[in-house]
């Protein structure tokens, strides 16, 4: 039955699982920790209440058990969460370069930014595009530090068989809305040695106190995810702010980066872990079709002179990330779709240097890759709301642009 005011479809910019009026109330299958623990083959997964808040929990773990070690290495090119975490943790985010044209550190700048006050190396998956953890592994390892993998983009994906995620030596999973399974907030975080766990759960006691005010807002939050993302709600909830941010020229907000150093830490009630558990089960399923969709699109986007399609084998597929021959031509391209409705947008915005709101950090002046790749990249959603007419038009868009420069 046509309803009498139907806003328009709008496409997610990353595709998230969708939740169903059957996630919110009924039977727990089991909890939320043990199934992600059975589905990734670990012993033990804790949930904290962001991905951020996983990782800075896990950072001061390690930094008890090393405590002449400050510093953290880190992607210049990442989360601008990220070097928040680290801070709030007392620790102090040093910045490496990345590949020329890539996401993932250069292990030769990793090597050279390495020494005994590291305590952790972070490698880091985006967009389920798997990063080089076994490089990192072995120049962390090498000075003594330890490695914790930034899979906050990429649950599900798998490195060679094994989920991206396990092979560092602690890693953590993002639950925020639109990363795959979402609680709207939510974090979990692995370990390879199960002792460090028990340390996890002290330091998570001491750090994430209860909040009933922040989990009421992210219940509400959560309620109006489930209500509202599907096509024709999304306009609402996420296009409509979006378009008034670009009309003001507010790319921060846009890009939806106005994070705070002062994250809140807090346990996560038992109504959004019953209903991280209740969707769960949907996530093998729901990959399945992503991953399928992004195998008949690449090819496509692939074929057009100066794009260049990042790919690998057994990541999963929130978005395809596309590299433009340059920053005004990506910029051409957005002028045209950031506003369309159409699921195309930024990844993160700039190098990490680049945020006026992160101080300076080691490592910063020294970034020329990562800012590269921050200029010329941007992302379609790999939804399945965007269907087939409306890629081919997101395609056709980017072809014009691109040749006619
Ligand atoms: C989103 C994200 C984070 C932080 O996760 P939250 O759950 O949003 O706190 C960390 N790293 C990367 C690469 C991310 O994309």
């Amino acid at each position: 039955m046509p309803m009498p005011f139907q806003p328009e479809r709008e496409a997610p910019p990353t595709a998230g699982l969708p939740l169903g009026l059957s996630d919110l109330a009924g039977e727990v299958p089991a909890p939320l920790t043990a199934l992600a623990a059975a589905w990734l083959g670990v012993e033990q997964v804790q949930l904290e209440c962001s991905g951020t808040a996983a990782l800075t929990i896990a950072l001061a773990t390690l930094h008890e058990h090393a405590r002449s070690r400050r510093e953290v290495a880190i992607p210049a090119f990442t989360c601008p969460l990220v070097p928040l975490a680290i801070r709030r943790a007392g620790l102090v985010p040093r910045l490496v370069d990345v590949r020329p044209g890539h996401f993932d550190m250069d292990p030769q700048r990793l090597a050279e930014a390495c020494t005994e006050r590291t305590l952790a190396v972070v490698p880091t998956h985006l967009g389920g595009r798997t990063a080089n953890v076994a490089a990192a592994n072995a120049i962390a390892h090498a000075v003594g530090a330890s490695t914790i993998e930034d899979a906050a983009q990429a649950l599900g994906a798998r490195i060679d068989g094994r989920f991206a995620g396990t092979y560092g030596d602690i890693g953590f999973f993002s639950l925020a809305a639109g990363k795959g399974l979402s609680i709207f907030e939510g974090g979990l975080l692995v370990a390879r040695d199960e002792a460090w766990h028990e340390r996890f759960r002290r330091v998570s006691r001491r750090m994430a106190r209860w909040r009933p005010g922040w989990e009421l807002r992210r219940t509400i939050e959560l309620a109006g995810y489930a209500a509202l993302y599907r096509p024709h709600g999304l306009g609402v909830a996420y296009g409509g702010p979006l378009r008034r941010a670009l009309r003001r020229g507010d790319l921060l907000s846009a890009a939806g980066e106005r994070f705070d150093a002062n994250f809140p830490m807090h346990p996560v009630g038992r109504w959004r872990r019953a209903v991280g558990a209740r969707a769960f089960g949907r996530l093998p399923a729901f990959i399945a079709t992503t991953t399928a969709q992004a195998a008949a699109r690449v090819p496509v986007l692939a074929s057009i002179p100066g794009v260049h399609v990042f790919v690998d084998d057994g990541g999963t597929w929130p978005y395809l990330m596309l590299r433009l021959p340059d920053e005004a031509t990506r910029d051409a391209v957005l002028r045209r779709l950031w506003s369309s409705r159409l699921g195309v947008g930024r990844m993160f915005l700039h190098a990490l240097p680049d945020y006026e709101y992160l101080e300076d950090m080691p490592g910063g002046d020294d970034v020329p890759h990562a800012r590269d790749f921050a200029a010329r990249t941007l992302t379609i959603t790999n939804s399945p709301w965007l269907d087939d007419a409306s890629f081919a038009h997101v395609c056709a868009v980017i072809e014009a642009v691109v040749v006619s420069r």
